[in-house]
């Protein structure tokens, strides 16, 4: 390819600043070096961890920053070593990766690789602690390793999916976080038999990702948990089938699952970041095999409380990061599970805007509007 081993220069939407406005630029992009690729991003979408990481409240500011990390791209040139990937691939960029040597990459059981496991304080590559990205000579930093606000960006090949290029990635770019998260809970974590209950805390992208597994895996009846009532009418093309606003009743919502339910739930995957919403997820499963699932990310200072009791009466609790999927491994998977029609993923694209409209994806995002807003590259 022609631009093979040069610098590319290209539009990127830079956040100078916390809570500012990004703002087009161009940029110039650096080769790729050991073990990275670079990556022509087709389409980016917004995610709520992209405006909380643009507004720096309580964290350390990284600042001038390229944001974006739910997207999908084709490769353009790859680094020394690389040999999994050639310019042409389609690829999902991922936050968190997967290097397939460390313990973690080893294990059948976990998804958190110890080299490239999700970093929000760095800005710059893992390889040589610089940063890819100039402004006229000045550095500008990368974000969880993807920086997909940009139409070029490079990324370590560990943290790059090659996925079926038959795939749209106006739609599969979804699958790189939020929903991947949403549904890898149900369907690796939680794994509800056909016919069984599933009770879903929190109807947000990653909450109706959730139930989304619950309705693939032939949930009998899917309830809905929030304390938003307007999120009812969109969880019914998720499967929804019971709705429950806590607020609605003076007793704690588990025991009205619990009655609900005649016993409880099967399952339970709580996606609000609620502590009491967590407690209520686990209080609600039946005893005997009841698996409840936190997604949520909850704050610093927030704890975790129930009686031992609950446990021994065999309710299982468990936690799971990007949907328990290792990036790599299963992210195709995952994508052909959408081109064999058996996930839905057109249901969570609400909106949509060209790159030039960017800052529209956060107004949206701010105001709670819509799901997910996909950003068109190259318009
Ligand atoms: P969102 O804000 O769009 O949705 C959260 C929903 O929960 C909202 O509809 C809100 O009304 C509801 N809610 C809040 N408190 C509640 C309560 N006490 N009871 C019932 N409903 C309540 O967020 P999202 O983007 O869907 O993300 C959901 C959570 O998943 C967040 O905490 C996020 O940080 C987390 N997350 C985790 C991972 C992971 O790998 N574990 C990955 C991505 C996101
Ligand atoms: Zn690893």
């Amino acid at each position: 390819m022609a631009t093979a081993g040069k610098v590319i220069k290209c539009k990127a939407a830079v956040a100078w600043e916390a809570g500012k406005p990004l703002s087009m630029e161009e940029v110039e992009v650096a080769p790729p070096q050991a073990m990275e690729v670079r990556v022509k991003i087709l389409y980016t979408a917004l995610c709520h961890t992209d405006v909380y990481f643009w507004e720096a409240k309580g964290q350390t500011p990284v600042f001038p920053r390229i944001l974006g990390h739910e997207a999908g791209g084709i490769v353009e040139s790859v680094g020394e070593g690389v040999t999994e990937l050639v310019p042409g691939d389609h690829v999902l960029p991922v936050f968190t990766g997967e290097c397939k040597e460390c313990a973690h990459c080893m294990s059948e059981e976990s998804n958190l690789c110890d080299l490239l496991r999700i970093n929000v304080d760095r800005g710059v590559m893992i390889g040589d602690g610089q940063s890819r990205f100039t402004i006229d000579g000045k550095p500008i930093f990368h974000f969880v390793g993807t920086s997909t606000f940009s139409e070029y960006t490079v990324i370590h090949v560990g943290c790059l999916a090659k996925i079926d290029p038959e795939a749209p990635l106006d739609k599969v770019c979804l699958l790189s976080c939020g929903i991947s998260t949403g549904l890898g809970a149900t369907l690796n974590v939680a794994k509800p038999k056909k016919g069984m209950t599933v009770a879903i805390f929190g109807l947000g992208a990653v909450g109706l990702a959730a139930m989304e597994g619950a309705r693939m895996s032939g949930g009998s009846r899917i309830i809905g948990v929030d304390l938003n009532p307007a999120k009812h009418e969109q969880a019914k093309k998720f499967g929804c089938t019971d709705f429950v606003n806590p607020k609605d009743h003076t007793k704690p919502v588990q025991e009205v699952i619990v009655e609900m339910t005649d016993g409880g739930v099967d399952r339970a995957v709580e996606c609000t970041g609620n502590a009491d919403a967590m407690i209520s997820a686990f209080e609600c499963v039946h005893d005997g095999w009841g698996v409840a699932v936190l997604v949520g990310v909850a704050h610093k200072e927030a704890v975790f409380k129930t009686h031992p009791m609950n446990f021994l009466n065999e309710r299982t609790l468990r936690g799971t990061f990007f949907g328990n999927y290792k990036p790599r491994t299963d992210l195709p998977g995952v994508v052909d599970m959408y081109m064999r029609k058996e996930l839905e993923l057109d249901k969570f694209i609400t909106h949509s805007v060209p790159f030039s409209q960017i800052n529209t994806a956060f107004d949206l995002m701010l105001k709670g509007e819509g799901l997910r807003c996909v950003i068109r590259m190259d318009e």
